[in-house]
């Protein structure tokens, strides 16, 4: 069985931590021992794991990503949101995670997150956790 987790981005580009959101679902599934498979099914959006410890992390990243790709550029998508497909494809709509005693098995200052980068908008996260 596939779960949903529903993500309501608050600005155009943002790292949202979801590591408790994906720790209750495991939990919830019953099943003690595993993999969790993380899937963002959009096309300017995506995933990635890194430090959440320091806040100034993932406002690094984004500002980075910012820089390397902007908003406006030689692009020819008439969406006008073309930065934000790049950066999806860059970062990757896919993650897996081991877990343990229904708790994922992270590093210890490693969080995962939800990147929005063409928010504000209603998004989700597919889970297949086996
Ligand atoms: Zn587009």
């Amino acid at each position: 069985m596939i779960k949903t987790l529903s993500i309501k981005s608050k600005t155009r580009t943002e790292l949202i931590d979801i590591t408790e959101d994906i720790n209750r679902i495991i939990k919830e599934s019953g099943i003690k021992s595993g993999v969790c498979y993380l899937y963002v099914p959009h096309t300017t959006a995506a995933i990635t794991i890194n430090e959440g410890a320091d806040f100034s992390v993932r406002r690094d990243i984004m500002a980075t990503l910012n820089k390397l790709i902007p908003a406006s550029g030689d692009y020819q998508h008439l969406e006008g949101n073309s930065d934000a497909h790049i950066k999806s494809s860059l970062i990757g709509v896919s993650a897996f995670v081991f877990f343990e005693d229904s708790k994922l098995i992270v590093g210890t200052w490693q969080s995962i997150f939800f990147c929005e980068f063409d928010g504000p908008r209603s998004r989700k996260v597919l889970i297949k956790i086996v």
